[in-house]
Protein backbone atom coordinates (compact mmCIF):
# COMPACT_ATOMS: atom_id res chain seq x y z
CA UNK A 1 0.00 0.00 0.00
CA UNK A 2 1.06 3.64 -1.19
CA UNK A 3 0.18 6.51 1.10
CA UNK A 4 0.53 9.75 -0.80
CA UNK A 5 0.92 12.61 1.48
CA UNK A 6 -0.76 16.16 0.79
CA UNK A 7 -4.01 16.73 -1.25
CA UNK A 8 -3.40 20.08 -3.16
CA UNK A 9 -2.60 19.55 -7.00
CA UNK A 10 0.76 17.64 -6.65
CA UNK A 11 -0.85 15.07 -4.29
CA UNK A 12 -4.06 14.48 -6.85
CA UNK A 13 -1.37 14.35 -9.89
CA UNK A 14 0.73 11.87 -8.07
CA UNK A 15 -2.39 9.69 -7.06
CA UNK A 16 -3.88 10.42 -10.57
CA UNK A 17 -0.17 9.28 -12.35
CA UNK A 18 0.23 6.15 -9.82
CA UNK A 19 -3.25 4.95 -11.37
CA UNK A 20 -1.60 4.23 -14.30
CA UNK A 21 1.39 2.69 -13.08
CA UNK A 22 0.79 -0.95 -11.94
CA UNK A 23 4.17 -1.29 -9.78
CA UNK A 24 2.62 1.53 -7.25
CA UNK A 25 -0.18 -0.96 -6.14
CA UNK A 26 -3.38 0.01 -3.77
CA UNK A 27 -3.46 3.81 -2.87
CA UNK A 28 -4.35 6.07 0.07
CA UNK A 29 -4.03 9.64 -0.17
CA UNK A 30 -4.04 11.53 3.51
CA UNK A 31 -4.96 15.06 3.35
CA UNK A 32 -4.47 17.18 7.03
CA UNK A 33 -7.30 19.90 5.98
CA UNK A 34 -10.91 19.54 4.76
CA UNK A 35 -11.25 20.16 1.47
CA UNK A 36 -9.02 19.69 -1.94
CA UNK A 37 -6.74 21.69 -3.96
CA UNK A 38 -4.34 22.96 -1.44
CA UNK A 39 -3.60 26.63 -2.65
CA UNK A 40 -5.78 26.25 -5.84
CA UNK A 41 -8.67 28.13 -4.18
CA UNK A 42 -11.69 29.75 -5.98
CA UNK A 43 -14.17 31.38 -3.86
CA UNK A 44 -17.71 31.66 -5.84
CA UNK A 45 -19.75 34.94 -4.44
CA UNK A 46 -23.51 34.87 -4.15
CA UNK A 47 -23.69 36.16 -7.64
CA UNK A 48 -21.81 33.89 -9.05
CA UNK A 49 -18.31 36.12 -9.95
CA UNK A 50 -15.23 34.42 -8.83
CA UNK A 51 -12.33 35.46 -6.43
CA UNK A 52 -8.92 33.24 -7.09
CA UNK A 53 -7.13 33.23 -4.01
CA UNK A 54 -4.02 31.41 -5.74
CA UNK A 55 -3.34 30.64 -9.17
CA UNK A 56 -5.95 31.44 -12.12
CA UNK A 57 -4.06 31.25 -15.07
CA UNK A 58 -1.55 28.48 -17.00
CA UNK A 59 0.84 29.64 -19.57
CA UNK A 60 1.00 27.43 -22.88
CA UNK A 61 4.73 27.06 -24.34
CA UNK A 62 4.89 24.58 -26.94
CA UNK A 63 8.47 23.50 -25.74
CA UNK A 64 7.34 22.85 -22.68
CA UNK A 65 7.14 19.44 -21.28
CA UNK A 66 5.15 20.55 -17.89
CA UNK A 67 2.44 23.11 -19.90
CA UNK A 68 1.82 20.53 -22.99
CA UNK A 69 0.91 17.88 -20.12
CA UNK A 70 -1.24 20.19 -17.98
CA UNK A 71 -3.07 21.06 -21.72
CA UNK A 72 -3.31 16.86 -22.02
CA UNK A 73 -4.80 16.38 -18.15
CA UNK A 74 -7.43 18.66 -18.92
CA UNK A 75 -8.87 16.84 -21.96
CA UNK A 76 -8.13 13.44 -20.18
CA UNK A 77 -10.33 14.50 -16.87
CA UNK A 78 -12.75 15.99 -19.40
CA UNK A 79 -12.99 19.49 -18.63
CA UNK A 80 -12.38 20.47 -22.10
CA UNK A 81 -15.32 22.33 -21.98
CA UNK A 82 -14.64 24.41 -19.31
CA UNK A 83 -11.53 25.44 -20.98
CA UNK A 84 -11.00 29.39 -21.39
CA UNK A 85 -8.35 30.13 -24.21
CA UNK A 86 -6.34 33.18 -24.37
CA UNK A 87 -4.80 34.45 -27.44
CA UNK A 88 -1.74 36.08 -27.82
CA UNK A 89 -2.91 38.95 -29.32
CA UNK A 90 -5.41 39.60 -25.78
CA UNK A 91 -4.87 42.49 -23.58
CA UNK A 92 -4.04 40.20 -20.85
CA UNK A 93 -1.12 39.19 -22.53
CA UNK A 94 0.02 42.22 -24.51
CA UNK A 95 0.34 44.83 -21.46
CA UNK A 96 1.85 44.24 -18.87
CA UNK A 97 2.49 47.16 -16.30
CA UNK A 98 5.02 47.90 -13.75
CA UNK A 99 4.93 50.56 -11.08
CA UNK A 100 8.33 51.74 -10.36
CA UNK A 101 9.12 55.47 -9.79
CA UNK A 102 5.51 56.63 -8.62
CA UNK A 103 4.49 55.77 -12.30
CA UNK A 104 2.71 53.04 -14.77
CA UNK A 105 4.78 52.27 -17.43
CA UNK A 106 3.82 49.25 -20.19
CA UNK A 107 6.34 46.74 -20.46
CA UNK A 108 7.11 46.81 -24.21
CA UNK A 109 6.11 42.87 -26.14
CA UNK A 110 6.10 44.17 -29.86
CA UNK A 111 9.38 44.84 -31.83
CA UNK A 112 8.83 48.33 -32.39
CA UNK A 113 8.37 48.75 -28.27
CA UNK A 114 11.49 46.96 -27.71
CA UNK A 115 13.67 49.09 -29.94
CA UNK A 116 12.25 52.71 -28.32
CA UNK A 117 12.93 54.33 -25.78
CA UNK A 118 10.66 53.07 -22.87
CA UNK A 119 9.68 54.89 -19.83
CA UNK A 120 10.45 51.92 -17.30
CA UNK A 121 14.10 51.94 -17.93
CA UNK A 122 14.51 55.09 -20.20
CA UNK A 123 16.27 53.38 -22.80
CA UNK A 124 15.18 50.66 -25.32
CA UNK A 125 15.32 47.48 -24.22
CA UNK A 126 17.45 46.58 -26.96
CA UNK A 127 20.28 48.54 -25.54
CA UNK A 128 20.57 45.26 -22.88
CA UNK A 129 22.37 43.64 -26.07
CA UNK A 130 25.22 46.08 -26.11
CA UNK A 131 25.46 45.71 -21.70
CA UNK A 132 25.85 41.75 -21.96
CA UNK A 133 28.37 42.03 -24.78
CA UNK A 134 30.42 44.87 -22.96
CA UNK A 135 29.67 42.86 -19.39
CA UNK A 136 33.14 41.19 -18.05
CA UNK A 137 33.21 37.17 -17.99
CA UNK A 138 32.51 35.88 -14.02
CA UNK A 139 32.75 32.52 -13.06
CA UNK A 140 29.46 31.02 -10.47
CA UNK A 141 28.24 27.90 -9.37
CA UNK A 142 25.08 30.29 -8.55
CA UNK A 143 24.16 33.59 -7.66
CA UNK A 144 21.31 35.64 -6.78
CA UNK A 145 19.21 36.75 -9.36
CA UNK A 146 19.64 40.55 -8.83
CA UNK A 147 23.94 40.16 -8.95
CA UNK A 148 23.17 38.33 -12.23
CA UNK A 149 21.12 40.41 -13.81
CA UNK A 150 22.90 43.54 -12.79
CA UNK A 151 26.12 42.41 -13.75
CA UNK A 152 25.16 41.44 -17.10
CA UNK A 153 22.25 43.89 -18.07
CA UNK A 154 22.24 47.25 -15.29
CA UNK A 155 21.13 47.75 -12.16
CA UNK A 156 18.45 49.55 -13.36
CA UNK A 157 16.91 46.23 -15.37
CA UNK A 158 17.74 44.57 -11.79
CA UNK A 159 15.72 47.09 -10.24
CA UNK A 160 12.86 47.78 -12.26
CA UNK A 161 12.18 44.98 -14.80
CA UNK A 162 13.57 41.43 -12.57
CA UNK A 163 12.81 42.03 -9.65
CA UNK A 164 8.59 43.10 -9.86
CA UNK A 165 8.53 40.30 -12.31
CA UNK A 166 10.03 37.74 -9.92
CA UNK A 167 7.75 39.09 -6.94
CA UNK A 168 4.67 38.63 -9.30
CA UNK A 169 5.32 35.05 -9.55
CA UNK A 170 7.35 34.17 -6.37
CA UNK A 171 6.39 37.07 -3.69
CA UNK A 172 10.52 36.78 -3.19
CA UNK A 173 13.51 39.36 -3.38
CA UNK A 174 15.64 38.92 -6.17
CA UNK A 175 18.72 39.69 -3.65
CA UNK A 176 18.10 36.06 -2.44
CA UNK A 177 16.23 33.72 -5.40
CA UNK A 178 18.73 31.62 -6.89
CA UNK A 179 19.41 32.79 -11.33
CA UNK A 180 20.49 29.17 -11.35
CA UNK A 181 17.18 27.87 -10.68
CA UNK A 182 14.97 30.49 -11.53
CA UNK A 183 16.20 31.06 -15.25
CA UNK A 184 18.80 27.85 -15.46
CA UNK A 185 18.73 28.06 -19.56
CA UNK A 186 19.89 31.54 -19.68
CA UNK A 187 22.20 31.42 -16.33
CA UNK A 188 23.97 27.84 -18.15
CA UNK A 189 24.48 29.71 -21.54
CA UNK A 190 26.13 32.56 -19.65
CA UNK A 191 28.19 30.83 -17.77
CA UNK A 192 29.15 28.59 -20.71
CA UNK A 193 29.31 31.25 -23.36
CA UNK A 194 30.52 34.74 -21.58
CA UNK A 195 27.27 35.97 -23.10
CA UNK A 196 23.50 35.88 -22.58
CA UNK A 197 22.81 36.91 -26.42
CA UNK A 198 25.86 35.25 -27.65
CA UNK A 199 25.29 32.14 -25.69
CA UNK A 200 21.33 32.11 -27.32
CA UNK A 201 22.43 32.84 -30.70
CA UNK A 202 25.64 30.31 -30.61
CA UNK A 203 23.08 27.56 -29.08
CA UNK A 204 20.68 28.22 -31.79
CA UNK A 205 23.16 27.37 -34.63
CA UNK A 206 24.78 24.45 -32.72
CA UNK A 207 21.81 22.71 -31.59
CA UNK A 208 19.93 22.90 -34.68
CA UNK A 209 20.17 19.06 -34.86
CA UNK A 210 18.81 19.02 -31.78
CA UNK A 211 15.93 21.69 -32.71
CA UNK A 212 15.36 19.63 -35.36
CA UNK A 213 14.39 16.55 -33.03
CA UNK A 214 12.94 19.15 -30.36
CA UNK A 215 10.35 20.34 -33.18
CA UNK A 216 9.84 16.14 -33.93
CA UNK A 217 8.90 15.40 -30.71
CA UNK A 218 6.49 18.50 -30.25
CA UNK A 219 4.81 16.88 -33.11
CA UNK A 220 5.01 13.70 -31.51
CA UNK A 221 3.38 14.94 -28.31
CA UNK A 222 0.74 16.68 -30.31
CA UNK A 223 -0.04 13.23 -31.47
CA UNK A 224 0.60 11.94 -27.87
CA UNK A 225 -1.11 14.76 -25.83
CA UNK A 226 -4.38 14.64 -28.38
CA UNK A 227 -7.20 16.88 -30.18
CA UNK A 228 -6.42 19.83 -27.55
CA UNK A 229 -3.14 20.06 -28.18
CA UNK A 230 -3.54 20.39 -31.80
CA UNK A 231 -6.21 23.16 -31.38
CA UNK A 232 -4.34 25.40 -28.96
CA UNK A 233 -1.90 25.68 -31.75
CA UNK A 234 -3.95 26.16 -34.25
CA UNK A 235 -5.59 28.82 -32.87
CA UNK A 236 -2.85 30.44 -31.45
CA UNK A 237 -3.18 30.37 -27.47
CA UNK A 238 -0.69 31.32 -25.13
CA UNK A 239 -2.67 30.97 -21.58
CA UNK A 240 -5.85 29.30 -20.32
CA UNK A 241 -8.19 29.21 -17.31
CA UNK A 242 -11.18 27.32 -16.59
CA UNK A 243 -14.66 28.91 -16.00
CA UNK A 244 -16.25 28.83 -12.89
CA UNK A 245 -12.12 29.47 -11.51
CA UNK A 246 -8.89 27.00 -12.02
CA UNK A 247 -10.28 24.81 -8.62
CA UNK A 248 -12.20 23.26 -11.05
CA UNK A 249 -8.92 21.19 -11.80
CA UNK A 250 -7.91 20.10 -8.39
CA UNK A 251 -11.95 19.10 -8.29
CA UNK A 252 -12.32 17.15 -11.24
CA UNK A 253 -8.30 15.20 -10.44
CA UNK A 254 -10.03 14.53 -6.91
CA UNK A 255 -13.38 12.90 -8.60
CA UNK A 256 -11.69 11.14 -11.27
CA UNK A 257 -9.40 9.11 -8.35
CA UNK A 258 -11.94 8.69 -5.73
CA UNK A 259 -13.99 6.72 -8.68
CA UNK A 260 -10.75 5.04 -9.95
CA UNK A 261 -10.62 3.22 -6.05
CA UNK A 262 -8.06 5.66 -4.55
CA UNK A 263 -8.88 5.81 -0.83
CA UNK A 264 -9.06 9.81 0.07
CA UNK A 265 -9.06 10.52 3.79
CA UNK A 266 -9.33 14.21 4.22
CA UNK A 267 -9.04 15.94 7.78
CA UNK A 268 -5.98 12.90 8.32
CA UNK A 269 -2.70 14.60 9.39
CA UNK A 270 0.40 13.22 9.13
CA UNK A 271 2.20 13.65 12.08
CA UNK A 272 5.63 11.83 12.21
CA UNK A 273 7.04 9.21 9.57
CA UNK A 274 9.69 6.54 10.73
CA UNK A 275 11.22 4.21 7.95
CA UNK A 276 11.54 0.72 8.80
CA UNK A 277 13.22 -1.74 6.67
CA UNK A 278 10.59 -3.06 4.52
CA UNK A 279 7.71 -0.30 6.09
CA UNK A 280 6.91 3.15 6.49
CA UNK A 281 5.29 4.21 9.96
CA UNK A 282 2.42 7.43 9.77
CA UNK A 283 1.68 8.49 12.68
CA UNK A 284 -1.68 10.13 11.47
CA UNK A 285 -4.19 11.55 14.16
CA UNK A 286 -2.36 10.15 16.50
CA UNK A 287 -2.76 6.54 15.00
CA UNK A 288 0.42 4.18 13.82
CA UNK A 289 -0.14 3.27 10.43
CA UNK A 290 1.72 1.12 8.07
CA UNK A 291 2.22 1.42 4.43
CA UNK A 292 5.42 -0.13 1.73
CA UNK A 293 6.14 3.37 0.06
CA UNK A 294 5.09 7.16 0.96
CA UNK A 295 5.07 10.08 -1.64
CA UNK A 296 5.23 13.10 -0.08
CA UNK A 297 3.63 16.12 -1.81
CA UNK A 298 3.89 18.14 1.55
CA UNK A 299 5.82 21.66 1.60
CA UNK A 300 9.46 20.86 2.07
CA UNK A 301 9.35 22.28 5.50
CA UNK A 302 6.36 20.08 6.63
CA UNK A 303 7.70 16.97 5.73
CA UNK A 304 11.40 18.09 7.74
CA UNK A 305 9.40 18.17 10.25
CA UNK A 306 7.91 14.83 10.03
CA UNK A 307 11.03 12.87 9.63
CA UNK A 308 12.91 15.25 12.17
CA UNK A 309 14.01 12.68 14.55
CA UNK A 310 15.28 9.50 12.67
CA UNK A 311 16.15 11.82 9.89
CA UNK A 312 17.45 14.85 11.36
CA UNK A 313 19.93 16.01 8.60
CA UNK A 314 17.23 15.45 5.90
CA UNK A 315 14.89 17.54 8.20
CA UNK A 316 18.04 20.16 8.06
CA UNK A 317 17.95 20.48 4.37
CA UNK A 318 14.04 20.22 3.76
CA UNK A 319 13.82 22.96 6.63
CA UNK A 320 16.83 25.24 4.24
CA UNK A 321 13.87 25.32 1.40
CA UNK A 322 12.40 28.74 2.59
CA UNK A 323 8.58 30.30 2.02
CA UNK A 324 6.83 33.45 2.23
CA UNK A 325 3.31 34.33 3.24
CA UNK A 326 1.40 36.71 0.83
CA UNK A 327 -1.94 38.47 1.48
CA UNK A 328 -4.59 38.18 -0.95
CA UNK A 329 -7.69 41.04 -1.33
CA UNK A 330 -10.02 40.36 -3.87
CA UNK A 331 -12.33 43.31 -4.61
CA UNK A 332 -15.31 43.76 -6.87
CA UNK A 333 -16.74 46.69 -8.27
CA UNK A 334 -20.52 47.19 -9.73
CA UNK A 335 -18.62 49.84 -12.57
CA UNK A 336 -15.33 49.65 -14.37
CA UNK A 337 -13.01 51.56 -12.28
CA UNK A 338 -9.93 50.10 -14.16
CA UNK A 339 -7.82 52.94 -16.24
CA UNK A 340 -5.98 50.47 -17.98
CA UNK A 341 -6.22 46.96 -19.91
CA UNK A 342 -4.43 44.24 -19.24
CA UNK A 343 -3.17 41.46 -17.05
CA UNK A 344 -2.34 43.74 -13.91
CA UNK A 345 0.68 46.17 -12.50
CA UNK A 346 3.08 44.44 -10.75
CA UNK A 347 5.34 46.65 -8.49
CA UNK A 348 9.04 47.14 -8.18
CA UNK A 349 10.10 46.31 -4.15
CA UNK A 350 12.41 49.60 -4.56
CA UNK A 351 8.79 51.64 -3.72
CA UNK A 352 9.19 50.21 -0.89
CA UNK A 353 5.40 49.96 -0.40
CA UNK A 354 3.76 46.25 1.02
CA UNK A 355 2.00 46.15 -2.78
CA UNK A 356 3.65 43.00 -5.00
CA UNK A 357 1.08 43.20 -7.44
CA UNK A 358 -2.34 43.86 -8.41
CA UNK A 359 -4.28 41.31 -10.79
CA UNK A 360 -7.17 42.72 -13.44
CA UNK A 361 -8.93 39.85 -12.51
CA UNK A 362 -11.92 40.92 -15.21
CA UNK A 363 -9.59 42.16 -18.03
CA UNK A 364 -8.24 38.28 -18.00
CA UNK A 365 -11.47 36.67 -17.72
CA UNK A 366 -14.23 39.06 -18.26
CA UNK A 367 -17.54 37.73 -15.90
CA UNK A 368 -19.80 40.56 -16.37
CA UNK A 369 -19.55 43.15 -19.33
CA UNK A 370 -19.07 45.97 -16.65
CA UNK A 371 -18.30 44.67 -13.39
CA UNK A 372 -14.36 45.01 -12.13
CA UNK A 373 -12.74 42.36 -10.28
CA UNK A 374 -9.35 42.92 -8.69
CA UNK A 375 -6.73 40.86 -6.90
CA UNK A 376 -4.03 42.80 -4.58
CA UNK A 377 -1.38 40.53 -3.60
CA UNK A 378 0.63 42.30 -0.39
CA UNK A 379 3.31 40.98 1.72
CA UNK A 380 5.36 38.37 0.19
CA UNK A 381 9.10 38.71 1.09
CA UNK A 382 8.37 41.40 3.09
CA UNK A 383 5.36 40.12 5.07
CA UNK A 384 6.86 40.76 7.83
CA UNK A 385 8.34 43.89 7.46
CA UNK A 386 4.86 45.84 6.66
CA UNK A 387 2.50 43.61 8.69
CA UNK A 388 4.12 41.98 11.40
CA UNK A 389 2.79 38.82 13.28
CA UNK A 390 -0.89 39.49 13.21
CA UNK A 391 -2.89 42.02 10.77
CA UNK A 392 -6.55 41.70 10.74
CA UNK A 393 -8.58 41.54 7.84
CA UNK A 394 -9.98 44.67 7.36
CA UNK A 395 -6.69 46.38 7.95
CA UNK A 396 -5.44 44.75 5.07
CA UNK A 397 -8.40 45.70 2.89
CA UNK A 398 -7.88 48.96 4.01
CA UNK A 399 -3.97 48.62 3.19
CA UNK A 400 -5.43 47.42 -0.52
CA UNK A 401 -7.86 49.94 -1.01
CA UNK A 402 -4.74 52.54 -0.24
CA UNK A 403 -2.81 51.99 -2.70
CA UNK A 404 -5.26 50.98 -5.09
CA UNK A 405 -6.30 54.54 -5.49
CA UNK A 406 -2.43 55.32 -4.84
CA UNK A 407 -1.25 53.64 -7.92
CA UNK A 408 -4.68 53.21 -10.20
CA UNK A 409 -6.43 56.16 -8.31
CA UNK A 410 -9.24 53.87 -7.63
CA UNK A 411 -11.67 55.79 -5.73
CA UNK A 412 -14.59 53.63 -5.22
CA UNK A 413 -15.43 51.82 -2.38
CA UNK A 414 -16.10 47.86 -3.51
CA UNK A 415 -19.44 46.19 -3.70
CA UNK A 416 -17.15 42.98 -2.10
CA UNK A 417 -14.29 41.85 -0.53
CA UNK A 418 -12.50 38.69 0.64
CA UNK A 419 -8.79 38.38 2.16
CA UNK A 420 -6.75 35.90 2.85
CA UNK A 421 -3.09 35.55 4.52
CA UNK A 422 -1.88 32.71 2.83
CA UNK A 423 0.73 31.88 5.10
CA UNK A 424 3.72 30.22 3.76
CA UNK A 425 2.43 29.20 0.57
CA UNK A 426 5.21 30.15 -1.76
CA UNK A 427 8.75 28.71 -1.42
CA UNK A 428 11.51 30.17 -2.85
CA UNK A 429 14.20 28.73 -4.37
CA UNK A 430 17.00 30.86 -3.14
CA UNK A 431 20.88 30.67 -3.89
CA UNK A 432 22.48 27.14 -3.78
CA UNK A 433 18.86 25.42 -3.86
CA UNK A 434 19.82 23.30 -6.70
CA UNK A 435 22.70 21.88 -4.39
CA UNK A 436 20.40 21.49 -1.67
CA UNK A 437 18.48 19.54 -3.84
CA UNK A 438 21.14 16.92 -5.00
CA UNK A 439 21.75 16.57 -1.15
CA UNK A 440 17.90 15.74 -0.47
CA UNK A 441 18.05 13.38 -3.10
CA UNK A 442 21.38 12.15 -2.43
CA UNK A 443 20.36 11.20 0.76
CA UNK A 444 17.55 9.46 0.37
CA UNK A 445 18.69 7.13 -2.86
CA UNK A 446 22.25 6.47 -0.03
CA UNK A 447 19.49 4.93 2.93
CA UNK A 448 17.32 3.88 0.36
CA UNK A 449 14.41 5.63 1.67
CA UNK A 450 11.12 4.50 0.00
CA UNK A 451 10.08 8.41 0.05
CA UNK A 452 9.45 10.32 -3.51
CA UNK A 453 8.86 13.94 -3.51
CA UNK A 454 6.70 15.98 -5.60
CA UNK A 455 5.42 19.48 -4.92
CA UNK A 456 6.23 23.11 -5.40
CA UNK A 457 9.34 23.30 -3.05
CA UNK A 458 11.85 21.21 -5.58
CA UNK A 459 11.28 21.47 -9.52
CA UNK A 460 9.08 24.72 -10.24
CA UNK A 461 6.48 26.23 -8.45
CA UNK A 462 4.12 26.85 -11.30
CA UNK A 463 0.49 24.72 -11.24
CA UNK A 464 2.10 22.57 -14.50
CA UNK A 465 5.34 22.30 -13.17
CA UNK A 466 4.18 20.69 -9.89
CA UNK A 467 1.44 18.51 -11.61
CA UNK A 468 4.92 17.55 -13.86
CA UNK A 469 6.74 16.53 -11.10
CA UNK A 470 4.00 14.22 -9.58
CA UNK A 471 4.39 12.87 -12.55
CA UNK A 472 7.89 12.26 -12.58
CA UNK A 473 7.52 10.58 -8.79
CA UNK A 474 5.66 8.02 -9.91
CA UNK A 475 7.67 6.91 -12.76
CA UNK A 476 10.70 7.38 -10.39
CA UNK A 477 9.29 4.01 -8.59
CA UNK A 478 10.60 0.81 -9.38
C1 LIG B 1 -1.20 33.48 -4.32
C2 LIG B 1 -0.66 32.47 -5.30
C3 LIG B 1 -0.78 32.69 -6.66
C4 LIG B 1 -0.30 31.76 -7.57
N1 LIG B 1 -0.46 31.98 -8.91
C5 LIG B 1 -0.07 31.04 -9.81
C6 LIG B 1 -0.37 31.17 -11.19
O1 LIG B 1 -1.03 32.13 -11.61
N2 LIG B 1 0.04 30.19 -12.04
C7 LIG B 1 0.71 29.08 -11.60
O2 LIG B 1 1.06 28.21 -12.42
N3 LIG B 1 1.00 28.91 -10.28
C8 LIG B 1 0.62 29.85 -9.38
N4 LIG B 1 0.86 29.67 -8.04
C9 LIG B 1 1.63 28.49 -7.59
C10 LIG B 1 0.78 27.23 -7.42
O3 LIG B 1 -0.53 27.55 -7.03
C11 LIG B 1 1.39 26.33 -6.34
O4 LIG B 1 2.77 26.15 -6.57
C12 LIG B 1 0.72 24.96 -6.30
O5 LIG B 1 -0.67 25.10 -6.15
C13 LIG B 1 1.32 24.14 -5.15
O6 LIG B 1 0.71 22.88 -5.13
P1 LIG B 1 1.26 21.71 -4.19
O7 LIG B 1 0.35 20.56 -4.34
O8 LIG B 1 2.71 21.50 -4.43
O9 LIG B 1 1.18 22.29 -2.70
P2 LIG B 1 -0.03 22.71 -1.79
O10 LIG B 1 -1.07 23.39 -2.55
O11 LIG B 1 0.61 23.43 -0.63
O12 LIG B 1 -0.63 21.32 -1.24
C14 LIG B 1 -0.06 20.62 -0.16
C15 LIG B 1 -1.20 19.94 0.61
O13 LIG B 1 -0.62 19.21 1.68
C16 LIG B 1 -1.46 19.33 2.82
N5 LIG B 1 -0.65 19.05 4.01
C17 LIG B 1 0.33 19.81 4.56
N6 LIG B 1 0.87 19.18 5.63
C18 LIG B 1 0.22 17.99 5.75
C19 LIG B 1 0.35 16.88 6.64
N7 LIG B 1 1.26 16.88 7.62
N8 LIG B 1 -0.46 15.80 6.46
C20 LIG B 1 -1.37 15.78 5.43
N9 LIG B 1 -1.54 16.81 4.58
C21 LIG B 1 -0.75 17.89 4.72
C22 LIG B 1 -1.95 20.76 2.74
O14 LIG B 1 -3.13 20.94 3.51
C23 LIG B 1 -2.18 20.93 1.26
O15 LIG B 1 -3.49 20.61 0.87
C24 LIG B 1 0.35 30.58 -7.10
C25 LIG B 1 0.46 30.35 -5.73
C26 LIG B 1 -0.05 31.27 -4.83
C27 LIG B 1 0.06 31.00 -3.35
Amino acid sequence: MTAILGAGIAGLSAAYYALQNPKVGPLVLLEASNRVGGWIRSIKQADGTVFEKGPRVMRILYTSDSALNSLSLIEELGLSSKFIPIKMSHPSVQNRYIYADNAIHLVPSSLKGLLTKNSLLNRPLSSLIVNDFKAERVSKDDESIHSFIERRFGKDVAEKLAAPVLCGISGGDVHELSAKSFMPKIFKVEQEHGSVFLGLVKQKYSDYKKRKAEAKHVQNSRKTYGNIIERSKREGWCRWGLEGGLEQLPQALAENISKRGVNMKLEHNCEKMVFNKDSVELTVNGKVEKYSRVISSLPARNLGDLVKEQHPELSKELHSIPTVTIAVVNLQYPTNVLPLNGFGVLVAPKEKIPILGVIFDSCVFPQNSNMTVLTVMMGGAWFEKYFGQCSSDEQLKTVAIKYLNEILRINDDPKAYNVSILKNCIPQYVVGHEQRLKCIHDYISTHKIPLGLCGSSYHGIAVSDVILSAKEAISNID
